[in-house]
């Protein structure tokens, strides 16, 4: 008789919500209950290996290890900042890079995570487009960014102290990983596991015009950050390609439409990546103003010094600039904060992620 032999990938049980764990549990001749148990130790304990989970029987687990997986990504780096900041390079299992940052603050840890292997969208100050766009990541992949940085930090089943922020600004734009993102979302908010509700994530959008519509009708959904970094289409168009397909005044009329879902004392945000002699003078200001204004948009201005991006050929405004351009803005009402630069000696900053291996000697400079 011909045998065939199909490789198959493993089921990545980091994929699946609560729901569906118990569904694939019971396929496997076991009762719903182990289901929510194994999902609780996923996620609640971040426990990273099957045969560990010792409140399953023997066989089960044994079982498991054969049917699937809770690993797709292999850590191949990670970095640490002297600000405390960790960087994390992790590979799928089909060879691509994906780049996760652990922030420490005062009040409440940040993951950034990425969305996508790479970026399609060819920003021209970011160094992650020139990795270009290898492919969007897996719910499970997601999900696999945040328990690892977690569990590097507090230990496997450590608990997080005060709470975890997350944000979706790492490698790829996470409107074009829509789906993945959202379930993956769902999967971490659930209070049998991870339990980190939308309400503590923020979305970062180059202008993906109509998934931040389609994102304003999601019943719980996260907070949208927009990447503008120009006031007119003519600089919008050369610093950010997909401003050629939905221009300020589309991306804008979607934000104002946004705006309706907005809860009670929440707000839209605009990111604003100041290039010195670009982007930074205090006409443009002005100019970013009236924009907001005209379309009525009780937004706040997030100003991102630039992060060095080699060979990228743009520089950081200096700080009086940038304090010149905040001041601008929030003499008209919009009220403007400057990013702090978090790890950029370890190339974990914005706009930084590009998959980069440093040496000691790259590490100290
Ligand atoms: N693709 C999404 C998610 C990335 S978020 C987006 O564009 O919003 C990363 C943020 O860092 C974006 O606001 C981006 O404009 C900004 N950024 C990119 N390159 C940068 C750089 N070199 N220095 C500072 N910020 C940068």
């Amino acid at each position: 008789m011909l045998k065939l032999t199909v490789m198959v990938e493993p089921l990545h049980v980091l994929d699946l919500s609560l729901d569906e764990i118990v569904r694939f549990v019971e396929g496997l001749g076991e009762r719903p209950f182990r289901g929510r148990q194994l999902f609780s130790a996923l996620h609640n304990r971040r426990v990273r290996s099957f045969t560990e989970i010792t409140d399953l029987p023997k066989a089960f687990r044994a079982l498991l290890v054969e049917r699937a997986t809770l690993r797709t990504l292999a850590l191949e780096a990670r970095y640490f900042s002297t600000d405390g900041t960790r960087r994390y390079l992790f590979r799928t299992r089909d060879g691509h890079p994906v780049e996760t940052v652990f922030i420490p603050e005062a009040r409440r840890d940040t993951i950034c995570f990425s969305s996508q292997a790479g970026c399609a969208l060819a920003c021209a100050f970011c160094l992650t487009a020139q990795l270009g766009l290898k492919r969007s990541l897996t719910a499970g992949e997601i999900v696999e960014q945040i328990i690892c940085a977690l569990n590097d930090v507090y230990g496997e089943a450590g608990d997080v102290p005060h709470g975890t922020n997350l944000v979706a600004m790492g490698a790829g734009e996470p409107l074009l990983a829509l789906d993945s993102l959202l379930k993956a979302l769902r999967i971490m908010a659930a209070p049998e596991g991870l339990h980190i509700v939308p309400r503590r994530v923020t979305v970062s959008t180059a202008g993906v015009v109509p998934r931040i519509r389609q994102l304003a009708e999601v019943k719980d959904r996260p907070h949208l950050a927009v990447s503008l970094s120009a006031p007119t289409d003519e600089l919008r168009d050369r610093l950010m390609p997909i401003n050629r397909r939905w221009p300020l005044a589309e991306l804008l009329a979607a934000c104002r439409d946004f705006q309706r879902s907005l809860r009670p004392g929440e707000r839209l945000t605009f990111e604003y990546v100041m290039l010195s002699g670009v982007n930074d003078a205090d006409e443009q200001a002005r100019q970013l103003a009236r924009l907001l204004n005209r379309h009525q948009l009780r937004a706040k201005v997030n100003l991102i010094p630039h992060n060095p991006a080699e060979p990228l050929p743009y520089r950081p405004s200096p700080d009086e600039r940038i304090e010149s351009f905040r001041r601008i803005l929030e003499a008209k009402g919009i009220p403007t904060f400057v990013r702090r630069p978090r790890g950029r000696d370890i190339f974990a900053a914005c706009g930084q992620l590009a998959a980069r291996h440093l040496t000691e000697a790259s590490l100290s400079s």
